[in-house]
This record gives C-alpha cells, sequence and structure tokens, in this order.
C-alpha cells in the first residue's frame, strides 16, 4: 500500500467508509454503520480479502460508529498501522461560496462547514459530525474536506445567480451551488482519458443518474451548468424528489391546500419524482410496471426521459460543441431503456446510440465502462462507472501534498 486514504461519508444516522489506494484506486475495505443512535443500529465492515463481519448493536453517535470500526480493523485487517495511510477524506455536501476546492480541515475550516449548515441543514451538521469522530480515531492524521459543490464554482453567474432581487439573494446566500461535484469531476476526466485528449480540450455532458440525479455541462474541466440548484431538489426527475418545479406551485399549496412548508418539503424531497408518479422511486421497478402494461408507469419514464432531453438539448447549446456525453450512477450505468430514450432520434445532432452496444451486447460486452455510441456518431456515448470515494481520496492526496 502506498498512498492509501481513510474516506468517510457521514449522515445524520450513518456513517460509511472505505480504505482505498489515491494512486491505483484499489480498495482495501468498506463499511456503513447505519441507524446510528437507534436502539438497533447495523454494522457492516467487509475487508476486500476477508469475511464480512455484520452486527447488530446499539450504537450511540458517530464516535461510537468509529470505534467499532477501528476495532473491526484491529480484528479482521486489513491492518490500518501498515496501510501507509497519509490523511482522511471527508464528503461535505456544501462548501458555499468560499470553498472551490478541497480544504486541509482546521478549526477554521470547522466553523465555515458549520457558518453553511443554513444552506444544507441535514447535510453539514452530519458531515461535521464525521469529521468530529474521524478526528478522534486518527488524531495524528491530516483530515481533507471534499465538498459536493466545489467542482461547479466556476459556472458564470449567468448560470449560477437567479432572477429574483439581488439584494434578498445576497443576503440568504441563494444562488445556484451544484451537487454531485466529485462525481462529475470524476467522470469528466475520466472521459477526457478515455477519449485520449487533454482534459482541456474536451466538452463534456455528465448525466449522473441515481436515486438522486444530475446534469453537468463540463468545459475543458471546468463545470459551466448544472441542474441542481441552491438545493438538490432542483433540475431532472429523481427516486423522490420532484426536480424543476414552478415555484407557484408551492403557494397554491400552501393557499389553497393549507400545506405547511414543512409539508411541502416533504412531499418535494421524499414523496415526489418517480415515487410520486407511480408509487416507487426505484427505476428497476417502475420499467418493470411499465414493461407488465401499467399506463402510469410508461407515463413516468416519459416525464424521466422527456426532462432529461431538455437538459441535454440545453447543454449541447451551452457547450456549443460537444466531444462526449457520459452516463453514470445506478440509472445512468444500468438502464439501456434510460439512455436510449433520453438520446432517441437524436441522428440531426450529431448523437447515435449503438443498440447493441448499449444492451450490453457490442465488443466490449457489458464491461461496466464502454462506448454505446455507433461509429458514425459525431458525439461519443459512453457509460462510465462514477467512483465518488477515489475522487475524495485523491483530493485529499493532492491537498495534504499541496
Ligand atoms: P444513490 O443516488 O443513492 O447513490 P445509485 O446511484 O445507487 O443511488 O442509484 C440507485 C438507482 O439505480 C435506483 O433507482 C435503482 O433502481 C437504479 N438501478 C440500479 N440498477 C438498475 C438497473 N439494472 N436498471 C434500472 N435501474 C437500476
Amino acid at each position: 500500500m502506498s498512498a492509501s486514504v481513510f474516506v468517510v461519508n457521514a449522515g445524520s444516522s450513518s456513517l460509511k467508509y472505505q480504505l482505498l489506494d489515491a494512486t491505483s484506486g484499489q480498495c482495501y475495505a468498506t463499511g456503513l454503520v447505519d441507524r446510528i443512535g437507534e436502539s438497533r443500529s447495523t454494522a457492516k465492515h467487509q475487508p476486500t480479502d476477508g469475511e464480512k463481519i455484520v452486527e447488530d448493536l446499539h450504537i450511540r453517535d458517530h464516535e461510537k460508529a468509529l470505534q467499532w470500526v477501528m476495532d473491526q480493523f484491529a480484528k479482521a485487517g486489513p491492518d490500518l498501522d501498515r496501510a501507509g495511510l497519509i490523511g482522511v477524506g471527508h464528503r461535505v455536501v456544501q462548501g458555499g461560496a468560499r470553498f472551490d476546492g478541497p480544504a486541509v480541515v482546521t478549526d477554521d475550516v470547522i466553523s465555515q462547514i458549520d457558518e453553511l449548515a443554513p444552506l444544507a441543514p441535514l447535510h453539514n451538521p452530519a458531515n461535521l459530525l464525521g469529521i468530529r469522530a474521524a478526528q478522534a480515531a486518527f488524531p495524528d492524521l491530516p483530515h481533507v474536506a471534499v465538498f459536493d459543490t466545489a467542482f461547479h464554482l466556476t459556472i458564470p453567474p449567468a448560470a449560477h445567480l437567479y432572477a429574483i432581487d439581488r439584494q434578498v439573494a445576497a443576503a440568504n446566500r441563494i444562488r445556484k451551488y451544484g451537487f454531485h461535484g466529485t462525481s462529475h469531476s470524476f467522470v469528466s476526466k475520466r472521459m477526457a482519458t478515455l477519449l485520449d485528449r487533454p482534459l482541456a480540450e474536451v466538452n463534456t455532458i455528465v448525466l449522473h443518474l441515481g436515486n438522486g440525479a444530475s446534469a453537468c455541462a463540463v468545459r475543458g474541466g471546468d463545470s459551466i451548468e448544472t441542474s441542481m440548484g441552491m438545493t438538490p431538489l432542483a433540475g431532472l426527475v429523481m427516486g423522490t424528489r420532484s426536480g424543476d418545479i414552478d415555484a407557484g406551485v408551492i403557494f397554491h399549496l400552501h393557499h389553497q391546500a393549507g400545506m405547511s412548508a414543512a409539508e411541502i418539503d416533504q412531499l418535494l424531497n421524499k414523496r415526489s419524482g418517480m415515487y410520486g408518479l407511480t408509487g416507487t422511486g426505484d427505476m428497476r421497478d417502475v420499467q418493470a410496471a411499465a414493461d407488465a402494461g401499467l399506463a402510469h408507469a410508461t407515463a413516468a419514464l416519459e416525464v424521466y426521459a422527456h426532462r432529461l432531453r431538455g437538459v441535454i438539448g440545453s447543454y449541447l447549446v451551452h457547450l456549443g460543441r460537444t466531444d462526449a456525453i457520459a452516463f453514470t450512477a445506478g440509472v445512468g450505468e444500468n438502464s439501456p431503456q434510460v439512455r436510449a430514450d433520453a438520446l432517441r432520434d437524436l441522428e440531426g445532432l450529431g448523437i447515435v446510440l449503438d443498440p447493441a452496444r448499449n444492451e450490453g451486447g457490442g465488443p466490449d460486452g457489458d464491461a461496466p465502462e464502454r462506448r454505446i455510441s455507433a461509429d458514425e456518431s459525431a458525439i461519443q456515448v459512453w457509460v462510465v462507472p462514477t467512483n465518488e470515494e477515489l475522487e475524495i481520496a485523491r483530493q485529499t492526496r493532492q491537498a495534504t501534498q499541496a
């Protein structure tokens, strides 16, 4: 092991981790402690070369969760003392207009992440719990915060300003921040490598389609537009989130339906998107329902594709010249149907899918990373699996070496 990094992704009641090599990308262990603070938490530790450990036990807080994790490394390996650890990388959701790259964690950085909490009340405080717990577990290593928003700070004002009162926007820090930045960064860099061209010369549309979904237009390595906004509620249709919606709907629901702000928040974030349209947020179930002839599932897939096509069309214009479109995350990597629906009948725009490659029957079979466009397609289309942990590890290495 040479430059290994311990990557932490902490939620309010969960802690995901991975031990991996920032240079080779090799993963040595993964794990998850879930339902922290509840009477029965679930804890899993999976060494790459060993038996998976699963325990149900009460874990009071994030610090206790990391203690459990350290115990498992001691018992089942790999040996952390011999892992060549160079740092701990933390996923932090909201870096505001302040953080345009990874930041070595100091007291000042912690207070700035805390100060940004009103912009991400569900995420930044939870991310800080992870940072504090990991600092206790790894007191001698540098800790690095890697922000979901940082990659998007290159988005120009024309795209990041909302057309509302300037003073209100400034006082409340309202603007487009964008999210999934580590994924968009990883995939766009990988895309340039796959095209065998310098990153600075490659323009890519990245479609990160998971439970949460966002698109990003990347020009020469810089994000110039993305579909999420001040919050991750904006943009594409998602598993349970509505994506873009006329803001007037919110007033209508409040004034006419008597719903409170909290109820509307819950509706749009947890009970909308594919779940709202079909009763399930899982794309596999929606596709199975459509295949079984359920009209509302077919309609939901059409809404999903329509929104996606609108964003792709808009990004083709914003980029002017597009070299590649990359599909990534759970739906993007695994659903030939979503990919085909998104890019249907675009020959006139230079985008031609190869149906067999899209289905996994091309020369690369169903290799996770593969080109799925036809040879004559002017814009290449690829499936590029994302690896946010590796991107966090690389950025951690970069920040600790700076
Ligand atoms: P998250 O945003 O939580 O990280 P993922 O990137 O893992 O989510 O994506 C989860 C989504 O991927 C789910 O909606 C799931 O249905 C979808 N998915 C996974 N495999 C397939 C598949 N074979 N076909 C269609 N959708 C799939």
